[in-house]
């Protein structure tokens, strides 16, 4: 089960199979995570949960500190083969302003940028 890759998913059960937006060719995913709020994080479906995941590294990237990487306890949400990833997050945010978060898990490689974290209700820098 992949969402798609960029933006928030239309929430439409059926999909012409033909559409696989970036899944195989590109592996980083890059995500406006204002794109995101104001889902409310009970809706059914992938664009709340991703956006619940989108959250949850912001919130841990946050509160960590700026210019170094570390692995957060936040579980990869990717399942190879139909089993859970064993991964975990490896955040890291820069020190300069206005610069996306990058994310990556620490087992299969799934990566990808948060933009426009910043003053989200999800960021916890105080
Ligand atoms: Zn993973």
């Amino acid at each position: 089960m992949t969402g798609k890759l960029i933006g928030p998913a239309p929430a439409t059960a059926q999909e012409p199979a033909t559409v696989r937006p970036a899944d195989t060719v590109l592996r980083m995913m890059v995500t406006d995570l204002s794109h995101f709020l104001g889902l409310p994080e009970e809706a059914p479906g992938p664009p709340s949960r991703l956006a619940g995941h989108l959250g949850d590294v912001v919130r841990a990237t946050t509160a960590g500190d700026a210019g170094e990487p570390w692995e957060s306890a936040l579980p990869c949400r990717r399942r190879p083969s139909h089993r859970a990833c064993p991964g975990r997050m490896i955040v890291i945010r820069a020190a300069d302003a206005g610069t996306p978060i990058r994310w990556q898990c620490s087992a299969c490689g799934d990566k990808g940028v948060i933009s426009h974290w910043e003053d989200s209700p999800y960021e916890l820098r105080r």
